[in-house]
């Protein structure tokens, strides 16, 4: 059984004790491979390093996190864009729009996100998108925009109207820890909307699955995802894992 973890921050520092022990426990898991978003500036030495490291195990994308977009966010692109140039990404991520948080930044986090989706539609390569309490306005935005890019809307746990129209614009939902705790209801979104379009994520070290809940999250817990979707679908751990990683090489083509 294979699984690819679409979206996880390796490179935090809550794992600088334990990484390589970490990455092994993944890799036992059935992990075969780990797409890394970057989130700003200080952030992508530290994702280089983990690609070097892992021996390309971990695969960097590049993008500034709309977290991380404030005044200087030109400057910001600038280097990103650079760095686009010199060195092979996988994607572009994460990206995208947060007025959870702030909305002090809503117009620059509305530039910089369509500026990427540019860069994605340029380069041709995925993007991972990050948009919280902004998803309605994520989804209008690439919809106005019309880029036709892939990509995956990252930790997706909204509506099946929602869910449509990101499938209607070519693009698919990363499924995490979120999936498995009370109240959400992802299993049934996936079943209107078909296996095709969904991919698997840790975003760890944040959204620990149940019953990991509350401590950090790493890559070995995809498997928990995984019964957990399995369980609702009623479809076998093998016939999940193998759609999803299929979707995944499919969007991440990049990696293989
Ligand atoms: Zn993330």
């Amino acid at each position: 059984m294979e699984l690819i973890d679409t979206h996880a921050h390796l490179y935090d520092k809550t794992y600088d004790a334990d990484r390589a022990e970490m990455l092994q426990r993944a890799k036992e898991a059935g992990v075969t491979l780990i797409l890394i978003p970057n989130v700003d500036i200080e952030t992508i030495p530290l994702m280089l390093q983990l690609e070097r490291e892992s021996e390309g195990y971990c695969k960097p994308m590049m993008g500034i996190h709309p977290c991380s977009i404030d005044a200087t966010y030109i400057e910001k692109l600038d280097v990103a864009g650079k760095w686009l140039e010199k060195h092979t990404f996988y994607g572009i991520g994460e990206i995208g729009l947060d007025f959870f948080w702030d909305k002090t930044f809503k117009k620059e986090q509305e530039e910089a996100f369509l500026e990427q989706c540019k860069w994605a539609k340029t380069k041709n390569l995925p993007v991972s998108i990050h948009s919280r309490n902004a998803t309605d306005e994520a989804i209008y935005l690439l919809e106005k925009a019309n880029l036709g890019i892939d990509g995956v809307f990252h930790c997706f746990s909204g509506s099946i109207e929602q869910a449509k129209r990101i499938r209607d614009l070519g693009l698919s939902m990363g499924i995490g820890g979120v999936s498995t705790y009370k109240n959400v209801k992802i299993g049934e979104v996936i079943e209107e909307i078909g296996l095709d379009h969904f991919v698997f994520e840790t975003d760890a070290p944040y959204l620990s699955p149940v019953p990991k809940r509350g401590k950090r999250n790493e890559s070995a817990y995809l498997t928990f995802i995984l019964e957990k979707i399995s369980d609702d679908l009623k479809v076998s751990t093998v016939a999940i894992s193998e759609a999803f990683s299929n979707n995944s090489k499919r969007i991440f083509n990049n990696c293989f």
